[in-house]
C-alpha cells in the first residue's frame, strides 16, 4: 500500500508565479507547521519579495490561520481578496502574495488499525486532534473502522538549492538530491543534487509525459551535480546544480538501467518530443542537447505535429549547422545515448550565472 504521497510542490518560483494547486491537496492544507529551514538574506524592510499563490480554503481555516501560516496580515488577505468575509467558505480559493513559500506538503495515509482510537493515532503522529479532524472530515471519533484510511498532513521545507557561479565553474549550496520519482528511475542520488527549478522541473514534466503514455519505459537519470557541486568526472558542466544528463525514450524500450543509443530508427520521437516540448514550455529550460540526427526527427515530428516555423527557428538548431550557436535543442558531443539539460537561474540566486 503506497503510504507517502507527494501532493503539491508548492515552491514558488519568483514573485509573480502562480502555483495551480490541486483542489484536492490543497484542501488538505491546515493547522501545520510551516518549513523552519528558510535559507537566505530576510527580506530587508524596503524591498519584500512577494510570492503569488493560490490558497484554496479547506473547513476549519480562518482568516487568522491563513495569514499566520504565510506571515501575512488579515488585512492584506482582505485586500487581495475584496470579497472574502470574515466566514471562509471551504472550496473557495484566495489570491496571497506570500513571504514566504509553504514548502512541500505531504500527505501519509495511516490505515486504522482494529481498536485503534483517533487520539493514539494523533499521538503516533505528533499532530493535534483538532488537526486530524480538518484533514479527515468525513471521520467520526467515534467510529472508526479498522482499514479506515486516515490522513495525516506534513510540511517538509522546500528544496532551497542555491546556485552560485557557473555550470562549468561553480557551486551549489543547501541542495536536495532527485530520486526516483513517476516515470523516472535515478541511478545515483549521491549525484543527483540540484535547484529547486531542476528537481521540480524534471519531476513536472516526466510525470506528465507520463500521464500522457502511461505505458512509456522509466527513463534513466544520470548525473546532475554532487552535494555541493563542483567539479564531477567526467563533465565539464555540471557543477552548480542546472544539468541533468537523461535517456531517451526508445522504442519497444524496456524500463531503462543505463543509457541506450539512439538513433533516428530506434527513438520514440512521439514521447521524447512530448517530454522536450513540456521541458520548453515550462520556460527553466537553456539548453538540451542532443544528437544532431536525432534533432532531425524531432524537428519534422514538431513540424507535422502543426508547431510553426517561427516556434521551430527558435527551438530547434536544426536545419542551421551543429556549428550554429542557436535554438535551445542544439548539438553537443556525445548526446546520442542521453540529452542533457541545462535549466535556468533561480531568480532568488544573485549569483548564478
Ligand atoms: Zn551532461
Amino acid at each position: 500500500m503506497l503510504l507517502w504521497r507527494l501532493l503539491m510542490i508548492a515552491t514558488l518560483l519568483g514573485a509573480g508565479s502562480a502555483t495551480l494547486v490541486s483542489g484536492a491537496a490543497q484542501a488538505q492544507a491546515q493547522g501545520v507547521e510551516r518549513p523552519s529551514h528558510r535559507r537566505g538574506p530576510k527580506p530587508s524592510v524596503r524591498k519584500i519579495k512577494r510570492e503569488k499563490l493560490k490558497y484554496k480554503v479547506m473547513r476549519g481555516d480562518s482568516l487568522k490561520s491563513i495569514a499566520a501560516r504565510y506571515k501575512i496580515t488579515e488585512e492584506e488577505i482582505k485586500r487581495w481578496n475584496p470579497s472574502v468575509s470574515r466566514q471562509l467558505t471551504a472550496g473557495r480559493t484566495l489570491i496571497i502574495w506570500a513571504t514566504q513559500s509553504p514548502g512541500v506538503q505531504i500527505i501519509k495515509e495511516h490505515t486504522v488499525q482494529k481498536g485503534e482510537s483517533l487520539a493514539e493515532i494523533a499521538k503516533k503522529y505528533g499532530v493535534k486532534m483538532g488537526d486530524l479532524r480538518n484533514w479527515n472530515p468525513t471521520i467520526k471519533a467515534g467510529s472508526l473502522k479498522a482499514g479506515a484510511k486516515v490522513k495525516i498532513v506534513s510540511w517538509k521545507a522546500a528544496p532551497q538549492g542555491t546556485s552560485r557561479g557557473a555550470a562549468n565553474g561553480g557551486r551549489l549550496d543547501s541542495a536536495q538530491p532527485l530520486t526516483s520519482g513517476k516515470g523516472f528511475f535515478v541511478r545515483n542520488p549521491d549525484r543527483a543534487y540540484g535547484t529547486e527549478i531542476a528537481l521540480n522541473t524534471i519531476v513536472d514534466c516526466i510525470g506528465e509525459t507520463r500521464d500522457r503514455f502511461p505505458k512509456a519505459h522509466d527513463l534513466f537519470v544520470g548525473d546532475l551535480s554532487f552535494k555541493g557541486g563542483g567539479y564531477m568526472k567526467p563533465h565539464k558542466s555540471h557543477q552548480s546544480g542546472r544539468d541533468a544528463d537523461i535517456s531517451y525514450y526508445i522504442k519497444g524500450g524496456p524500463d531503462a538501467r543505463r543509457f541506450t543509443v539512439a538513433t533516428r530508427q530506434t527513438l520514440d520521437v512521439e514521447k521524447t518530443w512530448d517530454l522536450f516540448e513540456r521541458f520548453i514550455e515550462s520556460g527553466k529550460v537553456v539548453y538540451i542537447f542532443v544528437d544532431y540526427s536525432l534533432q532531425e526527427v524531432l524537428y519534422e515530428h514538431a513540424q507535422k505535429k502543426g508547431k510553426k516555423q517561427e516556434f521551430l527557428d527558435k527551438v530547434f538548431q536544426y536545419p542551421r549547422g551543429r556549428g550554429h550557436s542557436v535554438g535551445i535543442i542544439r548539438y553537443s558531443r556525445g548526446h546520442d545515448d542521453h540529452f542533457h539539460i541545462r535549466f535556468k537561474c533561480d531568480s532568488k540566486d544573485e549569483n548564478c550565472r
